[in-house]
């Protein structure tokens, strides 16, 4: 996924890019999947048969949501059907969500697949929803100054499942 660097400006994603080479046992998406009693503090928000959804720690917008397969997977061919359906499910499923808890008004979404792509995690596959919204060069940057975005993650994910649980999607 290609996000318009000129239209976000995040520069808490260096702490990110800081800690980019964690192998598998290192995978943060691995240790969520393989911890639901850390769901809370991990910004876990929902669990699948196949799949994990989680807010990014180190987010393009409010409401960057991630969708990983629960293996350690690299490739898209490496997955089955069925979890590949789960995944697009997820996705569709959470962007209706994020409609209506961060009234986004539009979306990037997609993966990044290998290190030149710009995979933070090239090891374990991962779908990116990113909310926009119009004029949100604007917006983006009073937030960031503010330092409002990478503190309000457990705010954002409140307001998430209770948008959720208004759907009837959890
Ligand atoms: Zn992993």
């Amino acid at each position: 996924m290609t996000v318009p660097q000129q239209n976000l400006w995040a520069p808490w994603r260096m702490e990110y890019i800081g800690g980019l080479n964690a192998g598998a046992e290192g995978c943060f998406l691995c240790r969520a999947a393989a911890h639901p009693e850390e769901d809370e503090s991990a910004y876990v928000l929902w669990r699948g048969p196949a799949t994990i959804t989680l807010l990014n720690r180190f987010p393009y917008s409010s409401g960057h949501v991630l969708i990983a397969p629960l293996t350690h997977a690299a490739e898209l061919e490496d997955l089955p059907d069925d979890v590949l359906l789960e995944l697009m499910q997820r996705t569709r499923d959470a962007k209706r969500v994020l409609e209506r808890a961060v009234a986004a008004q539009g979306f990037n979404i997609g993966m990044n697949l290998g290190h030149c792509a710009g995979a933070g995690l090239p090891g374990h596959l991962h779908q990116h929803i990113v909310p926009r919204w119009s004029g949100d060069t604007n917006f983006m940057a009073v937030l960031a100054d503010a330092k409002v975005i990478p503190q309000s993650l457990a705010e954002v994910r409140r307001l998430f499942l209770a948008a959720g649980a208004e759907l009837g999607l959890h």
